[in-house]
């Protein structure tokens, strides 16, 4: 019996054999819920981590009586951060209130938190949901203390649902850490994991949070200014120091081999200061590593050629193109126009960065021809410069509590979904246009399903005929070891 299990559930609860198929497992846990058990542990309570969408695709033929044979715990946390996760965290904490009667079950995460009181009035087997960052909430429900008296709680007590009132996130994030591994013990094994599933040949890596929030409010980002504080109630982002990034980034490769590190937000967002000090942080320690991020800012060579000596195993960021067209990339929030884009792709050719471009169809203002357009520019591009890679786009689900969905008049986009049950009932389909839940006033839900299923086949079948045979292949071996491809030849110095 361990005091507190926090558990990370799968998409889908019936074993992954008799599955029809789906988009991800994603066994990647939130970062939080890394904090929260290292804080549990250093508070002296016994915490054990189950990540069930990576047993289930080490187990298929398992289901969940399998999979959770032996837990026993005072508290159970399900985690409830990204949509995709509403069908199975909700049928993880059916099924574990059935084998634990006595257990407290409680849900945490954005989506949870989002939608809290929905929650816990509909699933009479939830306890309570913790609302906003957990470690603290979770770190008096697990001493004891009546749901009533922690801040933060939508619980339950008889027929009725209740609030216990707004808990101030905390102001200082370097009290929590973020890095401790060996509360998972199969630690190991998720530093093989993708949003996708786990593979052996996957290079270690890891996620590391350089803040919560973000001060930028893209229209589309459950993680924005605006999404951040619906959702968990945080109004300003917290930022950690560099020296603190660059000692979890050391420690990940120094105690846990983490070959590749994914930075939570782009450094360049707090400004050149902040990356400049972060990447020569970084760069003193010597680490023999490879970093991703997503860039929100383009950088200059002179400042690509810092993070190379920072992180001189190589470099991939993620592009968001999003649009051919600017006025709509401007109105959803991302600070660079094609012509930026355009002077930024030889700069990351010299310095030998790989990018990861995306498309997001159905942003408003894009019409049919925008879209059309994309792809020919994801494909011409593809074509000049070998060191881009454009992914395939699955269908955009409009986050709850992005922007465009808190203010969708604003943008000009129409919502179709509201509920928590909307976005549990969708997570176990298999169509492509159940997963669009919005229209614009340029393209109908149907129309962005076919169109983002158009720009998703023709990518593919351009890679399966073996077109970009060498973009794949420089992105494959940027991620898996053993691959033959060299990264292109940089110089970090
Ligand atoms: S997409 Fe990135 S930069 Fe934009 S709001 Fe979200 S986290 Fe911030």
């Amino acid at each position: 019996m361990v005091d507190v299990a926090l558990v990370h559930p799968p998409v889908d609860t019936q074993p992954l054999s008799s599955a029809e198929g789906q988009t991800s497992e994603y066994p990647l846990m939130p970062m939080g819920l890394f904090s929260m058990a290292d804080y549990l542990e250093r508070s002296g309570f016994s915490v054990r981590v189950v990540n069930l969408a990576l047993e289930r695709l080490l187990n298929p033929g398992a289901g969940l009586r399998q999979l959770l044979a032996g837990l026993e715990a005072e508290v159970v946390g399900v985690s409830l951060h990204w949509f995709v996760h509403s069908y199975g965290a909700v049928e993880v904490a059916r099924f574990v209130k059935s084998l634990l009667p006595d257990s407290k079950v409680v849900l945490g995460g954005f989506t949870a938190s989002f939608f809290a009181r929905e929650i816990v009035e509909r699933y009479s087997f939830i306890d309570a949901v913790v609302v906003g960052e957990g470690e603290e909430a979770l770190l008096e429900i697990a001493s004891g203390a009546p749901l009533e008296k922690v801040k933060g709680v939508v619980y339950r007590e008889g027929r009725k649902v209740l609030w216990s009132g707004y808990r101030e996130p905390a102001r200082d994030l370097e009290k929590y850490r973020f890095t401790n591994l060996k509360v998972f013990d199969r630690w190991n094994l998720y530093l093989r994991c993708s949003p996708s599933g786990y593979a052996p040949t996957r290079r270690p890596s890891f996620w590391v949070a350089v803040a919560r929030s973000c001060p930028m409010n893209c229209a589309y980002c459950g993680g924005s200014r605006e999404g951040y504080m619906a959702a968990m109630g945080r109004a300003e982002p917290a930022l950690r120091r560099p020296e603190r990034v660059a000692e979890d980034v050391e420690a990940l490769a120094a105690e846990y081999g983490v070959k590749i590190v994914k930075l939570s937000h782009d450094p360049l967002i707090w400004g050149e200061s902040y990356y400049s000090r972060l990447m020569e942080e970084i760069a003193k320690r010597g680490l023999d590593l490879r970093a991703y991020w997503d860039l929100t800012f383009l950088p200059s060579e002179e400042l690509a050629r810092k993070a190379l000596r920072a992180f001189e195993g190589g470099l991939c960021w993620g592009l968001s193109v999003e649009t051919v067209n600017d006025e709509v990339r401007a109105r959803i929030g991302r600070p660079y126009t094609l012509g930026d884009i355009e002077r930024f792709l030889p700069v990351a050719e010299r310095v030998g960065a790989l990018l990861d471009g995306y498309f997001l169809v159905g942003l408003p203002g894009d019409t049919r021809a925008d879209v059309e357009k994309g792809i020919e520019y994801a494909l011409e591009t593809m074509r000049r410069y070998n060191n881009v890679y454009f992914v395939p786009p699955f269908p955009y689900t409009i986050d709850p509590n992005a922007p465009m969905a808190l203010r969708p008049k604003d943008y000009g986009v129409k919502v179709l979904c509201g509920s928590f049950e909307c976005y549990r009932r969708l997570a176990k389909s298999h169509k492509w246009a159940d997963w669009v839940l919005h229209e614009t006033a340029q393209l109908s839900r149907r129309e962005i399903a076919e169109l983002t299923e158009r720009f998703y086949k023709t990518l593919v079948e351009a890679y399966r005929r073996g077109e970009f045979a060498e973009n794949v292949a420089l992105r494959y071996s940027f991620e898996h070891e053993g691959a033959v491809v060299r990264l292109p030849a940089g110089g970090g110095r």
